[in-house]
Parts: C-alpha cells; sequence; structure tokens
C-alpha cells in the first residue's frame, strides 16, 4: 500500500493530551473531517480543551473561514474521554501530554497495548529523542514525531521527525497525513532540538546575552532583529511568549545532548526563572505583562 493510499484509511484518531497543544492538534483533525477521541485524564481537562476549542472556531466563523455549521459538524466528530481503551478503535495517534520523560514513557507504552498492530503512534515533543520515545513502544517502526507549532490551528508548520528505526511508510503516511490537515510539513532527523528548537533556542539565549553584556535592552535587541531581519517578533518577546523556563529546559536539552559548551543557557535567562519571571505566563519575563 503507497502512503497515500495508507493515509487514506485514517478516519479515526487519538490525540492524548488536552492542553495548549492537544486541544489544538484536535482541532485541525476535526476540522479536516475526523473524528477525533480527546484523551485526558480529568472530565475538567476535557471540558476546558473543549471550551478553547469552542472559542476558536467562533474567530474562525467570524472571520468566516468557515460557517456555523460547519461549527456544529466539527464540535460533533469531537469525543472527549478519561477512557484509554477508546483508543483500540483508531487509526492514527497523537500524543500530547505533558514534556515530562517518565510521564511521556508511561503513557506511550499505555497507548501502545491498546492500538492495534498496524496503528502509528506520533509525538508531538518539542526535545525528547523520538528513537528513545520509540524504543519504549512495541512499534518503533511506526513511531515518529510530529511537532506542531502553537498556535496549531493557524501555524502552518508541522516538523516530521524521523526515528532510527521509523519506517518509509510511516513517515510517507504522516507527511501525507499533515498535508490533508492543511499543514506543510517538513521532514528532519532526530537529533537534539530537531532543526526548530537547534536554530531558535540559540538565537534567543545569544539575545539574552547581548541583554546581559549591556549590549543593548530587550526592546534594542528585539527592534534589531525585527526590522533588519524582517521577523515578526523579536527573539525576547518570543522568549517571553514560550516560557523562559520552556526556553532553559531546551537549552540543556541541547547543551547534554551535543555535550557543547556553546549551548549552555544564559545566566540571565536562568536568573529570571529563579526569580519566578517566566514570560508572559507569570505577567513578567524580559518585559511586563
Ligand atoms: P499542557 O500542559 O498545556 O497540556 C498537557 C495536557 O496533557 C494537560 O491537559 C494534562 O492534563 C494532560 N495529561 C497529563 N497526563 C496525561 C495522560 N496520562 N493522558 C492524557 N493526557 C494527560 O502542555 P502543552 O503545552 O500542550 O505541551 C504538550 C506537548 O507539546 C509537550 O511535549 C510539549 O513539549 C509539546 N509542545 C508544546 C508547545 C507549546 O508551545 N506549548 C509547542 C510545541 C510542542
Amino acid at each position: 500500500m503507497n502512503a497515500t493510499m495508507a493515509s487514506e484509511i485514517i478516519k479515526t484518531v487519538a490525540v492524548l493530551g488536552a492542553g495548549t497543544m492537544g486541544n489544538g492538534v484536535a482541532h485541525v483533525f476535526a476540522r479536516a473531517g475526523y473524528n477525533v477521541i480527546l484523551r485526558d485524564v480529568e472530565q475538567r481537562f476535557l471540558d476546558r480543551g473543549l471550551e478553547t476549542i469552542g472559542k476558536n472556531l467562533d474567530r474562525e466563523v467570524k472571520k468566516e473561514k468557515i460557517t456555523a455549521a460547519d461549527k456544529s459538524a466539527i464540535l460533533a466528530r469531537l469525543k472527549p474521554t478519561i477512557d484509554m481503551t477508546a483508543l483500540a478503535a483508531v487509526d492514527f495517534a497523537v500524543e500530547a501530554v505533558p514534556e515530562q520523560l517518565e510521564l511521556k514513557v508511561r503513557v506511550l507504552k499505555d497507548a501502545d497495548a491498546i492500538l492495534r498492530p498496524g496503528v502509528i503512534l506520533a509525538s508531538n515533543t518539542s526535545s525528547i529523542s523520538i528513537s528513545k520515545l520509540a524504543a519504549e513502544t512495541s512499534r518503533p517502526e511506526k513511531f515518529i514525531g510530529m511537532h506542531f507549532f502553537n498556535p496549531v490551528p493557524v501555524m502552518a508548520l508541522v516538523e516530521v521527525i524521523r526515528g532510527r528505526a521509523t519506517s518509509d511508510e510511516t513517515f510517507q503516511t504522516t507527511m501525507s497525513l499533515c498535508e490533508k490537515l492543511g499543514k506543510k510539513p517538513v521532514g528532519v532527523n532526530d537529533a537534539p532540538g530537531f532543526v526548530s528548537n537547534r536554530v531558535l533556542m540559540p538565537m534567543i539565549n545569544e539575545a539574552a546575552f547581548a541583554v546581559m553584556e549591556g549590549v543593548a535592552t530587550p526592546e534594542a535587541v528585539d527592534a534589531v532583529m525585527k526590522l533588519g531581519m524582517n521577523h515578526p517578533m523579536g527573539p525576547l518577546e518570543l522568549a517571553d511568549l514560550i516560557g523562559l523556563d520552556v526556553c532553559v529546559d531546551i537549552m540543556e536539552v541541547l547543551h547534554r545532548g551535543f555535550g557543547d559548551a556553546k549551548y549552555a543557557a544564559c545566566p540571565l535567562l536562568k536568573q529570571h526563572v529563579a526569580a519566578g519571571r517566566l514570560g508572559r505566563k507569570s505577567g513578567q519575563g524580559f518585559y511586563k505583562y
């Protein structure tokens, strides 16, 4: 079977985790016509995820991207559940639980035990090795990274990451599925930070060093990158949006993964995190909100 055919027999998908990324992933699958089983650990997390999807769909209705009838049909395709055994019925699964290795391994092992043998299991991890996660399952050739970007319904990119054992068919099927979601998939191989964070995070880190060393204010660093490089956001406003704690965690993944001192997190970033200045989510980071 070729990959386009394989992706065509996918009708029902599971999304594990209804948080920031999971509800966005569920949104785009349901919008593209897939039935979605959205699984979280408590009903209140599912309710919050569905509320977010409802609000985001309202925005699409307002912008005339979809009709009110489309919205109802999309919501009707979403089946929230706390029951893991519902995964037995799906043709594809994406994991989007918090970025903690032990938790991910537990959730992936549980999913692996319930999913039918031929079903592809994808992880939305932003920094954990895909080959390592794959090795925890009985289906490493059917395991892949599917790295969506926040906000998922808006951002075009999906970084599709091949682990050491990922089969060509799994890779092609996942690429084809991303296109059916209206996304632009880019295939990369498994390495610390993949491509997105390996290129982005050192830039943010360097911007933090420029501030720490008194080369420029955060406003000036961001203005240089916006006006001179045409970036829509400066690296430090972007860091505040991502979360300075997340930035430090990802720098540590790069530092450990490559063993190269050039990836050491900037002390100013670490100081902000230690002081609870995590960016937008805490009301202060490089800027005040
Ligand atoms: P989040 O904390 O917003 O959501 C995680 C959800 O998973 C929560 O609702 C939580 O209740 C649920 N959960 C916990 N244990 C579970 C289990 N056993 N089964 C099912 N659900 C469970 O986190 P997030 O920001 O959506 O991040 C999810 C993943 O996406 C992480 O791996 C993260 O690195 C990655 N990611 C995040 C972003 C981002 O900008 N937030 C971008 C790209 C990738």
